[in-house]
């Protein structure tokens, strides 16, 4: 069920909490983080007593609650995130050394549709303007999965996250091999 904002939400209330607007500016659930859409719901249930409107992630729970959504409930901005980068990442992984005129053709369907689909707003727009400097590198494996990596780094750039080490060898070993033993 969509969450309904009430009239008293403020947009500047909301982003103070750290709640990240959607296009059509309602608060956007898959581009903020569940522990800010959880103050969301609290502020909303301290003014009205209890929330009914804003239940989407579940029913408001106590103080020593997880950091993510509960397994049963819709994702927010990094658990959607995580699992996107989980999918191409292995993708990019498994993409045949010599990929045959229908894989490229495929693969770049597949990452063109990622700024018009995802649907974490200011994340599809933010990868379609890093996609249009860069374009996808679909000519093999290795070519695919350094070019991912680093659309992945700036992403991690842009949230203050260390960069991963794009070598064809680190990125085999935390997607397709795992690590020596
Ligand atoms: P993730 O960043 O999800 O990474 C998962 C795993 O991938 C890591 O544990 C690590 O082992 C591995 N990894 C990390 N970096 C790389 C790399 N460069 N190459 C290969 N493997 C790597 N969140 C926002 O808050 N704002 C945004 O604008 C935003 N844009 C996004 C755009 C896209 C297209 C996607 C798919 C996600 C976006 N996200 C955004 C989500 C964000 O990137 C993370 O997924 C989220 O913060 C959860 O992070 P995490 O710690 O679980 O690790």
């Amino acid at each position: 069920e969509e969450p309904v904002v009430k009239q008293t939400d403020s947009t500047a209330k909301v982003a103070q909490l750290g709640v990240v607007l959607g296009p059509d500016g309602k608060p956007c659930k898959p581009c903020t983080a569940f522990r800010n859409w959880r103050r969301l719901q609290k502020s909303e249930g301290e003014e009205k007593g209890k929330s009914s409107t804003l239940m989407a992630f579940g029913p408001s729970s106590s103080s020593n609650e997880p950091d993510r959504p509960p397994a049963h409930c819709p994702p927010d901005v990094e658990q959607l995130g995580n699992a996107t980068w989980t999918f191409l990442h292995s993708t990019a992984a498994y993409y045949p050394n010599r990929p045959t005129p229908n894989h490229r053709a495929n693969m770049l369907l597949l990452i063109r549709a990622i700024p018009t689909l995802y649907p974490c707003s200011h994340c599809a727009d933010d990868f379609g303007q890093d996609v249009k400097v860069n374009p996808p590198d679909v000519s093999s494996r290795a070519g695919l999965s350094k070019w991912l990596c680093e659309r992945h780094n700036e992403v991690n750039l842009k949230l203050g996250k260390k960069p991963f080490d794009c070598t064809l060898e680190k990125l085999d070993e935390r997607w397709k091999n795992g690590p020596r033993d």
